[in-house]
């Protein structure tokens, strides 16, 4: 149930909140300040209205009629998006809709020319990056994995693009220092969607957590031939851009349908829109941008440990010292704009991990070894050797969580580090499990007694709560 109008009518501490602003006194103080109460009497049945369920202002009043006159005998249909002047077919002369896009070219390379602040490359590219998904403006060949040469293509109608390259401009490519650039990227980054990132040169070493079939050659532009299942890359420098796109903490109070659904799988299809607009920033800024979305890189966790964004933990995922396992993924999108690279980190979590146990334990499947060392694995088909790490059994865990009604991510919902800020895992026991390991069992029994990390309660849903309560994706209040 939503909280009724009588709960409204009998919360105090609205009413005197409304005092101290000085308008307590119902309609006469309001009417005096020449402002209209909506034809309240008083606060009380001001709040008692069903406009505080939707959370309108108090001086909003519904009305049964707009407040733009409308002419319903007469109103006409519109015959669909084709019509608007988003098309240049619609216009009376296309010519004077090309006429504006040229000038709006124009004008971007005198801005970028002349270095306005707010109007450079790196600015129009980002907004470019941001029109990602919107419409019939993805691009045609955009979303597929190793595409991008051709993002001119309106697969609509006839559209200029709006993913412009330096070259649409007749201006040269951005030029940074790799740590101005990985600044720019950060920056870039956390508005179009990633929590962190960090940036991993590819090396003798490095290109070895790339798919397989991924292979390099001494061409300028990397390509696919997909139906060959080829997928090359130039052979010169390259980096690894890796984000990190967390998931909401606060679903994953929920039932694990809830959780897994709203959370998880959610997560996925907001880092595949990510790893778009990633890329059509990268081009917009004059470099290359191969890879990105979910599946067409490599080993995705083994990026996450070599860029620095966590260790990896027990349950083989990555664990993070600010986001705990509540991450849904690191993509990773190649490019040959020049990086300053971020190390591997050592935050104590590895070796937590080894008295910690929890996942495991609470693991319904049986996927997550219980084993107190990590140890060499690999052996199944589906694994691969090079690691010393707890190697787990995925089979089980799919087989539990796609093969019927439960759904899970457990693992991650009851793993200490996976916490608010202000939860018991705060700073000082972050600070701890890096510098004292011996307290590790004794962190993790406090975890227990706080109540942290328990088996979702399967009865509680959102359903009920105040929609206004529920934070936007499920993403504010933590440190995403
Ligand atoms: S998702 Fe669930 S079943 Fe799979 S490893 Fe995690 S806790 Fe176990
Ligand atoms: S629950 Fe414990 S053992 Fe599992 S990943 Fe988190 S810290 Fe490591």
């Amino acid at each position: 149930m939503t909280k009724s109008k009588k709960e409204y009518h009998s919360t105090t501490s609205r009413r005197d909140f409304m005092k101290m602003l000085g308008v307590g006194a119902g309609a006469v103080g309001l009417g005096a300040a020449g402002v209209s109460a909506g034809g309240f009497k008083d606060l009380d049945e001001m709040m008692a209205s069903p406009l505080a369920e939707r959370h309108l202002p108090f001086w909003v009043k519904e009305v049964d009629e707009p407040t733009v006159k409308i002419d319903w005998d007469n109103f006409e249909m519109f015959p669909g998006p084709e019509g608007t002047l988003f098309n240049p077919a619609s216009w009376e002369n296309p010519k004077d809709y090309f006429d504006i896009y040229n000038r709006n070219i124009a004008s971007t390379k005198k801005n970028v020319q002349d270095n306005v602040p707010g109007l450079s490359l790196k600015d129009r590219a980002l907004a470019d990056a941001n029109c990602w998904g919107w419409g019939g403006r993805s691009g045609a060949d955009l979303s597929a994995p190793w595409a991008g040469a051709d993002v001119k293509a309106n697969p609509q109608w006839e559209h200029p693009t709006m993913y412009y390259t330096p070259e649409d401009y007749g201006v040269p490519k951005h030029e940074g220092t790799p740590e101005e650039n990985s600044r720019m990227l950060r920056t870039a980054g956390r508005i179009m969607g990633a929590a962190d990132m960090g940036f991993v040169k590819l090396d003798e070493k490095t290109k070895k957590l790339l798919w397989g079939k991924i292979t390099f050659e001494n061409v300028e532009k990397g390509y696919a031939e997909p139906e060959k299942n080829k997928f090359v890359l130039p052979d010169k420098d390259l980096w690894a851009v890796c984000s990190v796109i967390p998931q909401s903490l606060w679903m994953q109070q929920y039932t694990e349908r809830m959780s897994w659904a709203s959370s998880n799988t959610m997560s996925y299809s907001r880092a595949n829109i990510y790893a778009n607009r990633l890329s059509v920033f990268l081009r917009g800024l004059g470099y290359q941008a191969y890879g990105g979305n979910t599946e067409s890189i490599g080993r995705l966790v083994g990026f996450g440990v070599m860029s620095g964004m966590g260790e990896y933990g027990r349950a083989g995922i990555l664990v993070s010292p600010q986001y705990g396992t509540n991450i849904r993924t690191v993509l990773v999108t190649i490019t040959d704009m020049p990086m300053a690279v971020t190390k591997p980190i050592d935050a104590g979590i590895a070796k937590f991990c080894q008295a910690c146990k929890k996942c495991g334990e609470m693991c319904p499947s049986g996927a997550i070894s219980m084993e107190e060392k990590p140890f060499w694995g690999g052996d199944a088909a589906w694994q691969a050797k090079g690691i010393k790490g707890w190697y787990m059994d995925s089979k089980k865990c799919y087989d539990f969580m796609l093969g019927g009604e439960p759904d899970c991510s457990r693992c991650q919902t009851v793993c200490p580090f996976t916490k608010y800020d202000e939860a018991v895992l705060h700073d000082l026991i972050r600070i701890s499990i890096a510098k004292a390991p011996a307290l590790d069992s004794a962190i993790r029994k406090m975890d227990d007694v706080f109540g942290y990390g328990k088996e979702p309660d399967t009865k509680k849903t959102p359903w009920e709560i105040d929609p206004m309560d529920i934070p936007l994706y499920g993403l504010d209040n933590s440190r995403s």
